[in-house]
């Protein structure tokens, strides 16, 4: 499936990744997009996103394996390229826990004392 087919009109990040509104993109790739997130909870926040439009993680771990991977992989390289070797990946699934922007994404937080620890 491709992100034209899925490219839902109300969807911020939809429109994020087609260029509609501007955001301070740090990498594009041909399945995934990474952008700084608009309210920095670290020193390095950034959210990367399939182009593929599925509304959680799970859904897009479902449609498209190799686009969930790479969020993995190019959350660690947009990473290492900000300077950052240790960071966190933050996956908010539902408004219960805290999903405020139903398009897949992750969060790549660095730096600090990192919000969201698990343990
Ligand atoms: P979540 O709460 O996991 O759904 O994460 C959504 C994130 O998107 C939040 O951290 C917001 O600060 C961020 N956000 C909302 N609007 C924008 C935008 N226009 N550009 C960049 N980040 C945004």
């Amino acid at each position: 499936m491709t992100s034209d087919e899925t490219f839902d009109e109300s969807c911020l990040f939809c429109k994020i990744v087609a260029g509609q509104i501007p955001a301070d993109v740090v990498h594009t790739g041909e399945r995934t997009v990474a952008f700084r997130d608009i309210a920095p909870k670290a020193p390095l926040h950034v959210l990367v996103v399939p182009r593929e439009h599925q509304p959680n993680a799970a859904a897009i771990a479902a449609s498209n394996p190799a686009a969930t991977a790479d969020l993995i992989t190019v959350a660690r390289e947009v990473a290492i390229a900000e300077g950052y070797d240790d960071y966190r990946l933050v996956f908010n699934t539902g408004a219960g826990a805290g999903q405020t922007v139903f398009h897949a994404h992750v969060h790549l937080l660095a730096g600090g004392d990192l919000p969201f620890a698990a343990g």
